[in-house]
Formats: structure tokens, sequence, C-alpha cells
């Protein structure tokens, strides 16, 4: 037997939803509940995909199923598609699996036609009504269905209205109109060159072939995309009587929801238009009038809504987004369906269900998107806004900003000191802009990916950032800034919005974040649950106390590199790279000893009973220098305007030095632990200053943190013996000086494959590991992630060569995997191993559903992830 395409409503239930997409379920659903809803037919998502991967072909019994379909819905309503007695009209609209709202086409009063508007117009008793809804069918079938200009409807209809003499469409009369019927059906057959079809039936299977196309259109395509919701998954159509809210004063039709989806707030959610049928109300012509005001109007359709209302969600037990039509007084439902809300509203919903008993505390936490709590966190833009964006570029840190133009750190930093809101525009950042970043409101730039120097430093102090933005062009000279046609000046006000890239040329509204009581509420639920740990990426005391704020259990990975990044400290941490004898690195570690103590004691004092893993210097080295050809225009130009001959001569050294330590690939030069085995002195000085800083806080708070000291990109088993013997001696050193106990535990990073396939060895020697995906992904997939986000990786993203950036979300099958054997392999060798994640997957649920199934202990990612990866955490461990 042939597959069944076509479900009358009555055969289906809200379980069918893969095949009868959400909004040919929902009306099952409802249907078998006893709700009013008109009746109908829906053509399979199956359907649809068959003829997608068939070049537009439908299967062959389609059609015939189609007619049959059709038979038994004419029987049912005692009705007859162009018939010229009780004619039948329909609507055909496209219900995704997903919901993607306005994202695909509707045709409605399919079936009105010569032969049946007289009828219709009988039936109604208003023969305006029977024309009027016959011109608008001609306009939406012919533009949806055949294709045809709507500006050749537009045009008719606005030559008609000047011949009359009217303003409105609703001035035009029944024979106006009529007219109007006769202008636009020559206008599509024209259009068509002779092949307009007036056949019911046959526009009824275009009809649907035309919804079939719109699931690959380019808006479609686009919001695919953007939601990671599957091409594979078709959409199905719904083919169903029309029900009419524009027949006179006591039809309407509107939409509502059975709770605030801003707030999650009981109460009348909802809007109506009298006399008006649904795309009125989308239109925005009209101004929609509050539900509660229908209890006025139309009071028993008003309470068999409101009745509805509450059946439909305690049936769901979730609330619910509907779309209703009242037609001379009789109440239809047209939609029901889980309704979109904000993160707020999620949690106070979940909330609320839990207090009356709908649902438990694990359903409640099923129902929350982890990703979607990021809205919490971060200011964010009014979702009222109707602006456009400019351009978009890289999502590098979440959160919005609002702020006028500055071009460099210096007036970044002087304005934003005297309380000025600036967004600080740059080609890309570097250290010694620190001191803008810190005080601009947002960073854009032009180039770099998400763990370029603005991205990180960004996240680090949760600052939004839009990265990569690579079509604007900036000219930090003439202080401007072109986006498309566009020349922005300094001063002009521009909105960043760091969770979604987009970047508007005006000033948008803001909403401050909201961690509110649901949200503790629901989190410690969320807790109770999870079995893997959450720690924090943090590496300064007021990183550290967010982090402790939002629920972090510990410190996974303080970056120590970035503790110099300062402008102030930027020298000495020069003077140490750029040493040429032992003495001269000795000088500069002395200096940097005591700010590098004082940094640690911050820290350890906001985390202060918790662990804490600290990271050994792991230098990309040209992180900390001058730039080559910068330093090189320097020396010349002091040669050229005849610089005093000992700072020339100190430049010239400076340049000799960066030519030396020139790399052409530094992420895979002298980073991680190849520096520290080069120059032993700086981990012994690091060693030295953790464990003054412990001590220290320990005598003064009477209480110091679980001391972690963590050697970074390791790759062979002499790499850590060598390492471990440096910090161990050190730190020995150190506590007997002090005459003090303290334990510690020394483990090493795993970002290389070969660390991860002789782990057996390396476990050996360590007391924890901890995943660098970022350097993982990198150097499993072979490929630099600056280089590969504004270029190539993109189009791979776009292309459909790579389902998602796996910086973003970890590449289960490659990255994962040498995850996976990491585990397992250290674990074979050293039992106890505590192995954790510190790259930035272990913010990203998807990610951590992964890291759960390979048994790590803890995920640790940017402070203002943690409340979602707490959330992740738990759905991963119920998930298991
Ligand atoms: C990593 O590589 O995943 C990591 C955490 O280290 P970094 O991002 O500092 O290179
Ligand atoms: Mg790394």
């Amino acid at each position: 037997m042939s597959e069944k395409y076509i479900y009358d409503i009555s055969e289906g239930d809200a379980s069918m939803k893969a095949i009868l997409g959400g909004k040919g379920a929902g009306v099952a659903e409802m249907m078998r509940l006893g709700v009013p809803v008109p009746d109908g037919f829906t053509v399979t998502t199956a359907a649809c995909v068959e003829t997608m991967n068939n070049d537009g072909q439908w299967p062959a019994d389609l059609k015939s199923q189609i007619a049959d379909g059709l038979k038994r819905f004419e029987k049912r309503t005692g009705r007859v598609l162009g018939g010229k007695d009780k004619p039948l009209l329909v609507s055909v609209r496209s219900g995704a699996v997903v919901s993607m709202p306005g994202m695909m086409d509707t045709i409605l009063n399919l079936g009105i036609s010569d032969d049946t508007v007289d009828a219709i117009a009988a039936e109604a008793g208003n023969e305006r009504f029977a024309w009027d809804c016959y011109r608008r069918f001609i306009q939406m079938y012919g533009e949806v269905v055949e294709g045809v200009s709507s500006h050749l409807y537009e045009d008719a209809l606005t030559a008609m209205k000047a011949a009359k003499g009217v303003e409105q469409d609703t001035d035009l009369s029944a024979e106006d109109l009529r007219q109007l019927v006769a202008e636009f059906k020559k206008i599509s057959d024209e259009a068509l060159g002779g092949s307009w079809t007036t056949d019911p039936v046959e526009q009824l299977n275009r009809a649907v072939d035309a919804v079939f196309r719109s699931w690959g259109n380019p808006r479609a395509e686009v919001y695919r995309k953007a939601n990671n919701i599957s091409r594979d998954l078709g959409t199905a159509v719904n083919v169903m009587q029309m029900v009419f809210g524009n027949r006179g004063e006591t039809s309407a039709t509107g939409v509502c929801f059975t709770r605030n989806p801003s707030t999650g707030d009981k109460g009348l959610y909802g809007e109506f238009l009298v006399n008006a049928q649904g795309e009125d109300v989308v239109a925005g012509i009209r101004t929609p009038r509050h539900l509660s005001e229908m209890e006025q109007v139309l009071p028993e359709a008003y309470h068999e809504l409101l009745a509805t209302m509450k059946r439909l969600e305690d049936h769901y037990k979730d609330m619910q987004d509907l779309e209703f039509t009242i037609e001379n007084g009789k109440l239809y439902m047209l939609q029901t369906r889980n309704g979109k809300r904000t993160a707020a509203a999620a949690l106070k919903i979940a909330s609320d269900l839990v207090d009356e008993g709908v649902i438990d505390k694990t359903e409640a936490l099923r129902r929350i998107e982890p990703s979607q709590l990021d809205q919490l966190l971060h200011p964010a833009i009014d979702p009222n806004h109707s602006a456009s964006p400019v351009v978009k570029g890289l999502p590098a840190s979440p959160g919005a900003a609002v702020g006028s133009i500055v071009f460099d750190a210096d007036t970044a930093a002087s304005l934003g000191e005297r309380g000025e809101a600036v967004v600080l525009v740059r080609y890309e950042t570097t250290p010694d802009d620190i001191h803008g970043v810190l005080q601009a409101q947002g960073i854009l730039t032009a180039h770099g990916g998400m763990t370029s120097h603005a991205a990180v430093v960004a996240r680090g102090f949760g600052k939004p950032c839009v990265a990569g933005a690579t079509t604007i062009k900036i000219d930090p000279v003439a202080k401007n800034l072109v986006i498309g046609d566009r020349t922005y000046t300094e001063g002009e006000v521009i909105t960043l919005n760091g969770s979604t890239g987009e970047v508007f040329g005006e000033a948008l509204e803001l909403i401050p974040p909201r961690i509110n009581e649901d949200f503790q509420r629901v989190v410690t639920w969320a807790d109770e649950v999870r079995t893997m740990g959450v720690r924090a990426n943090a590496d300064n005391f007021d990183d550290a106390s967010k982090a402790r704020e939002l629920g972090a259990e510990g410190i996974g990975l303080c970056r120590t590199e970035h503790m110099f990044m300062a402008a102030d400290r930027l020298p000495a941490v020069r003077e140490m790279i750029l040493a040429e004898t032992p003495e001269q690195r000795a000088a500069a570690l002395e200096k940097i000893l005591p700010m590098q103590q004082n940094d640690f004691e911050g820290i350890f004092t906001a985390m202060k009973g918790l662990p804490v893993t600290v990271r050994l210097l792991d230098p990309p080295l040209h992180e900390f220098l001058p730039n080559q050809l910068d330093q090189a225009l320097k020396v010349q130009q002091m040669e050229l305007t005849g610089a005093d001959p000992q700072s020339l001569a100190a430049e010239r050294q400076t340049l000799a030095q960066v030519k030396k330590l020139h790399e052409l690939n530094p992420m895979l030069g002298t980073r991680g632990c190849r520096l520290a085995m080069l120059y032993p002195e700086i981990p012994d000085m690091q060693a030295r200053a953790i464990i003054r800083a412990a001590l220290a806080v320990l005598e003064r708070e009477g209480e110091t943190v679980g001391v972690e000291i963590m050697i970074p990109l390791v790759g062979l088993e002499t790499e850590i013996t060598t390492q471990r013997g440096i910090v161990e001696r050190a730190v020995e050193d150190e506590l007997a000086k002090a005459g003090k106990h303290l334990d510690y535990t020394v483990g090493t990073m795993i970002e290389l494959p070969r660390a991860a396939l002789v782990a057996n060895e390396i476990a050996k020697h360590a007391d924890f590991f901890s995943f660098g995906t970022n350097d993982l992904t990198q150097t499993t997939l072979g490929i630099s992630r600056d280089d590969a986000e504004n270029g190539f990786l993109s189009h791979y993203v776009m292309d459909g060569v790579m389902e998602r950036n796996p910086f973003e979300s970890i590449d289960i099958d490659g990255v994962g995997q040498v995850v996976r054997i990491g585990v397992e392999k250290g674990r074979s060798t050293n039992e106890a191993l505590k192995c954790g994640v510190c790259g930035e997957h272990g913010g990203d649920p998807d990610s951590i559903e992964f890291f759960q199934a390979v048994g790590l202990n803890y995920v640790s990612c940017s402070p203002f992830r943690v409340p979602i990866a707490r959330f992740a955490a738990a759905k991963a461990a119920m998930g298991e």
C-alpha cells in the first residue's frame, strides 16, 4: 500500500507533530478535545520532503489522495469546492514541525470564482463582502502561487480608487469591486501568458505545491539556519474550511496567550479586531483592541474563549499561543501551540506551574532553554523595536551596548571615565587598547574572530562585542566608519547586539539584566539534579566575585597571561619576554611576582573555600609584543627626526628582539609550557606567587582556596614531569620558608591530540586534566580559528559543509572523540583523575550534554554563562 499523505483533521492528534506539523497536530488535538475548530485535512510533511527530494515532482498518488481527502471533506461539510450551490471555501496554510512564524505562505478564500461568488454573496447576505473576498483571493493566489508581481494588482487598485474618487479600500462599492475582479483576472491572465486557471480544484493543487516550495524560500532558509532547524523536516499543508471574522459586527478575529509571554504573569493577554480577517491584525492598519474589551462586544464568545484558553492550557500543561476567529458570534479556534516566551517568562511560568501542581520540577527544568537565559544576564535590546541592523558580525560577547562611536582607546578611556557612553570601533584591538575597552560600553571590530583579543577581553569583562564585521570600513585618522553606503563620524550613536552580532545605526532602548526570584528558585532545582560541577573561567577579583554570585563552584581556568595585558604591566612582561640573559629575565620576573601575587590574592579572596585552577603562563608571544611593522616604523621615524641616540638604541634593540622572536605560526609556536621549558624561572616565579597569595589569604581570611596548578599545552610526558618538578620544588620551598602546610594539586591542560593519545602516560604525573577545547579544536581540525572565522569557516557553515561552527559547539565526531580517548586513557592509569573542560564549549548546552556523556567531572565557562551551564548540566544529567 502506498504511503498515506492526507489526514482528515479528525484522524490526527498532538503526538503526530512530525508528520502533521505543529499547526495540523494542534488543530487535530483541539478537535479531539471537542474544542470548535474548522474542518479540513492536512497534507503531511513527508509529501513535502518527497517532493523536495524529487526535483519538485509530487509522489505518484498525492494528487489522487488530495482528491479523495477533498471528497470526504465536502461530504462532511455538505459543501463542494467550486460548487454553484453551497460552495466550500478553504484556507491553505503551511505548518512546520517547529513553528516558523511568517516564514511561509498562506492562501485564503480559495474556492471563490465566477461560479461561486453569487452563492457566497447570497449566503452572507452581503454582496460587497463576496466581491471583496474574491479580489483579495485573486491577488493572494496570483502573487503567492503564480508569482504575479504584486504591484500590478496594487496599481490597478490605486487606479480604481482614483477613478472613484475614494481614499480607502473600504469605500469601494460592490460594483467597484466586481470591476476590480474583472481587471485582476485580466492582469493575471496576461502576466501568465494565458495560463491562469479558474478551476478551484486545480488552484488547490497548485496552492499546496506553492506551500511546499515556500519551505525553500530564502527567508525560511535564513530562519532555519538561525534556529538550527533541519531542512529535512519539510512543512505540512493545512487545508481548512474558511471561517470569516469579517462578516460584520458579530464577527471578529484575534490572537491570545494564556499567560503573558514577556513576563510570564497570569492574566488576559491578547488582541482582537471586530469585523476583520487575521491578516488585518497582522498588517497593523487598524489598531487591535485589548482582549478584555471583547467582553462588552461579544460576551458569549468571550466567555467561551476564556474557558477554551483554560482548557487548552490545562491540557497541554503549558502556556498556549492561540489564534481564533468569531463568525457571526460563533467561536472557532484556528491554532494552539506552546507560546514562545522570553527567558524571564519561561522561568516564571515554569515556577508557577510547579506551584499550581501542574508539572513537577523535572518537567519544569525540561521546559527551560539554557541558551535563552543569556537574555537575563546582560542588558538586552528591548525587543519592541522595529530597527533593522546595518551590518552583522560575529556575536563575540553577549549583551547590548549603546554609545557614540570612538576610534581610539585613549578617547574611549577619557570619555568613558567622564561617564559618557561610547562604543570603541577598531580594526582589531591589541593589549594596548585595554583601557579603552574597559571604559567602553561595547566593542566593534572589523577583524578578528571569537577568540580575538577584543572578543576574549570583552567576554572577560562582560562587555558586549561584535567582532569580525568584515564589511565595515574604518578610517581612524579621518575618524569615520563606513557601513554600506552610509558614513558615520565620531560621536554618532550606534547600538551593538553582542548576542547576535547585529549592529544598528541608531540608539535603541535597552532593558536591564534581570536575575530574579524565579531564576534563583528554578536554578536550585537544576543544582539538585546535575552531577557535573560548574566552574568559571576568571582571572580577576571582579570576575571571580561575579562567577561566585552566579553560582560557580570554583574557578576552572585562571589565565595568568591575561593579568599582564593591562597597560601598566605590559612593560614588565615585555621585558621578561625580550630578556636576553637569565639575569635580565630574573630582574623582570622580580617586578612581576608581586603584581601576580596581588592578583591571586584578589581572586583567592573572592573564591575562598572553593577550588581555583591557576594555569601557568600560556602566551602566544606576539600578544605581548609590539607589532614588528609598527616598531620598524617607529625606529625609522626616530632616525629621520634625529631622536636622542640612547632612546634610538633601545628601540632598535627592541626591534631586533621582536624580529628574533617573530613566529610565522605563533599559535603553534612557543606557547604553553614550551616557554617554561626554555625558561624554568617563569613557572618557578608563578608557583611562588600562587603559594604566597594562598598563604596570605589564609592568614587574613582564616580560609583559602583549593590550590590547583595547571601546566598548559602539554604534549609530551617529559614536559609534564619537568614542569611538575619545577612547580613542586618551588611550592615546597615556599611552604618550608613560611613554615606552613597547604594541600595543592598539579594537573595539565589537554589541548593537543598527542596529549590525548598518550594520556595514559601523562596521567601518571597529573592529578587532573582540563580539556582546552579551544586549542584542541584548532589542533584536531588543523584550523586557525581567527583566520578561519574571518574566512572560509563562515562559508562552510553557510553552505552546510559543516553544520555548526566547531568553536561554538564541539565537533563531537572529531574533537569529541579525542576528548573521549583522553578521558579513558587518562583514567586507565590514574583512576582518581579528575577531568574537566575549560574551553568555551564548557558554556555551550549541546557540548555540555556531550561532556556529561564522556564522564567529565566539571565544566568551566565564562562567569556570565555559569547559570546557563547549571541548567544545561541538569538537562544533560536528566537525559542520561
Ligand atoms: C583552550 O584552548 O581551550 C583554553 C581554554 O585555552 P586558551 O583559550 O587560553 O588557549
Ligand atoms: Mg588553549
